[in-house]
């Protein structure tokens, strides 16, 4: 082999080896994230002086890990192979604590089953009309929404919340 192709060989490895390790890099600051929600949340609990069970645990880890809003049958679903002797309402009782502290918001829908979501943000939920899926949407041009309201109409505003519906981008693709 000639050394310009050994170059060209070696210049792609090492290439290679950096994405890698950027995209390990990411990975772990995504874990980094997902662990510090962990902790901070658990914190919070120990600051109303609630015991942290295993259970309790894996349910919230469970929660900052989905992002797809689950419903607490799905998580109860997802996690009794783990824990073989935790019922349905261990994870409502949970979910319904997590919400009162404040991590969780739990999000109704007409008659459909609450779904549950890990955030800290405001943000919006796009909802699919085929498959139910929930979408987070991001909208910070309507982060002063509240304090527009109380300016203009000098209303005291608890909280908001706001829906869009129609098909996911997923279900056009399936649907041509
Ligand atoms: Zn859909
Ligand atoms: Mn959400």
């Amino acid at each position: 082999m000639c050394n310009q192709i050994i170059e060209i060989i070696e210049f792609a490895e090492k290439f290679v080896i950096i994405r890698a390790s950027k995209v390990a890099s990411q990975r772990k600051r995504v874990m980094k994230m997902a662990h510090l929600m962990v902790t901070d949340s658990l914190n919070k609990l120990r600051n109303e002086n609630i015991r942290i069970t295993p259970q309790r645990e894996a349910i919230l880890e469970f929660m900052v890990a989905a992002d797809n809003h689950p419903t607490a049958d799905e998580i109860y679903q997802a996690l009794s192979a783990e824990f073989p002797s935790m019922s349905a309402a261990t994870v409502y009782n949970n979910l319904h604590l997590f919400t009162k502290i404040g991590f969780v918001k739990e999000l109704t829908y007409g008659d459909g089953a609450s779904r549950f979501d890990f955030t800290n943000t405001q943000h919006y939920h796009a909802i699919c009309e085929k498959c139910g899926a929930v979408q987070d949407l991001y909208y910070p041009v309507l982060d002063d929404l509240e304090d527009v309201t109380h300016d203009l109409i000098g209303f005291e505003v608890l909280h908001h919340r706001m829906e869009v519906y129609g098909v996911c981008a997923d279900c056009l693709v399936q649907k041509k």
